[in-house]
């Protein structure tokens, strides 16, 4: 019997398009999307690079 798509399967579901990354001057959350290079943390205004989707390390 063959399973229907889509269902079941949620992994990877947290890096398809948008990112949290802990700004490194203040700790906020900078929300990064895969094309976005340079954020400005919202909270304290630094640019904050973007470091890529995070892969294991
Ligand atoms: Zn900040």
């Amino acid at each position: 019997m063959d399973m229907p798509e889509g269902t079941g399967q949620d992994n990877q579901d947290w890096h398809d398009d948008e990112y949290q990354v802990p700004c490194p001057a203040c700790g906020a959350s900078v929300a990064f999307k895969r094309t976005d290079k340079v954020q400005v943390c919202g909270t304290c205004g630094k640019s904050v690079v973007n470091p890529g989707p995070q892969a294991d390390r």
